[in-house]
């Protein structure tokens, strides 16, 4: 008999979060004569950073927000990309603003963070903005793990309790989303490459989620039944199609939940930069 899981639609989420939640707070700011704007500072022509980008225009437009791309190219120097955030940081009508990664070898990403007004950091990368997430403090989120873990209550797990086991520990994905569920008062466990054996991390879990960057990694026989499965990767094939670090079909057959991809963690994921761009004009303004 094949086993049907909840499929967790993050596009769905996303789409019903937009009209219930931010057009309505959008529209409250407008009527204080406040229009959200977004910068987002693009260097090279890297294609997928094009296509995110896109992404996020569409959806700031759905939202009623403002968002421009500052694009510039590859060679630009590195002075010049501080400056420009300067001016961002000190022009009021700019609410939020977001360097798209990667970034060339000659611009140091740790110098452009620690540039960015953290009340404008609406990526959450700035130090500051990472250590209130460590400390549960009220934060700009960093936007992947904010919008795991609302896709995974959204879906109406409660995270209090349960065994998370994270793979993955990078600044972006793994480290943060860990921090999240342990602040929810999740047990949890954060595997790697040198972890010893993540098939017995994995016996207990109650939700997994996966960033490891490698296509198909988590198969079904690691996974216990009844598990649910949020897939953060994202790889293009061969044949032109997109794929996740989960092998989707597979770990259907024993996931209670799992989230697709496309369709998953990405739109949740563009969702929050724009709820970040909002409630950073909330407070600004
Ligand atoms: P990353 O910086 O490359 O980190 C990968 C992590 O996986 C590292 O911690 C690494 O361990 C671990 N790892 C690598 N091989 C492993 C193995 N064989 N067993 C166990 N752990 C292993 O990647 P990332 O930036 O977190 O991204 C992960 C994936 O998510 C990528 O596919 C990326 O494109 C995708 N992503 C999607 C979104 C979205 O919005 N949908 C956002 C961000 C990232 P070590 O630390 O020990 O090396």
């Amino acid at each position: 008999m094949n086993h049907q899981p909840h499929i967790i639609s993050g596009r769905d989420i996303a789409t019903r979060l937009l009209e219930e939640e931010l057009i309505p707070k959008v529209n409250k700011l407008n009527k204080k004569n406040v229009q959200p704007k977004l910068v987002v500072i693009l260097v090279g022509d890297h294609a997928a950073s094009a296509s995110y980008v896109r992404q996020k225009e569409k959806f700031a437009d759905k939202a009623g927000i403002l968002a421009e791309t500052w694009r510039y190219d590859a060679d630009v120097s590195e002075a010049k990309i501080l400056e420009e955030i300067e001016c961002i940081n000190a022009d009021d009508s700019i609410h939020g603003v977001i360097v798209q990664l990667p970034l060339p070898d000659h611009i140091s990403v740790e110098k452009v963070l620690n540039t960015i007004d953290p009340n404008k950091d609406v990526d959450g990368f700035t130090p500051t903005n990472v250590g209130r997430l460590f400390l549960g403090e009220p934060c700009l989120q960093c936007c992947t793990p904010k919008g795991i873990i609302r896709m995974i209550e959204e879906s109406g797990e409660d995270l209090m309790g349960k065994n998370v086991v994270v793979i993955g520990r990078s600044n972006i994905v793994g480290k943060p989303v860990s921090i999240l569920a342990l602040n929810k008062r999740a047990t949890v466990t954060t595997c790697h490459s040198r972890t010893k054996d993540i098939d017995k991390m994995l016996e207990d879990a109650d939700i997994i989620i996966v960033a490891v960057g490698i296509p198909k990694f988590l198969k079904a026989e690691s996974v216990p039944e009844g598990a649910v499965v949020i897939d953060v990767g994202i790889h293009r094939t061969e044949e032109g199609k997109l794929c996740g670090d989960v092998d989707f079909e597979a770990v259907s057959e024993k996931a209670k939940a799992i989230s697709p991809v496309p369709g998953g963690v990405g739109p949740m994921t563009v969702f929050c930069l724009i709820e970040n761009t909002i409630e950073a004009a909330e407070q600004l303004s």
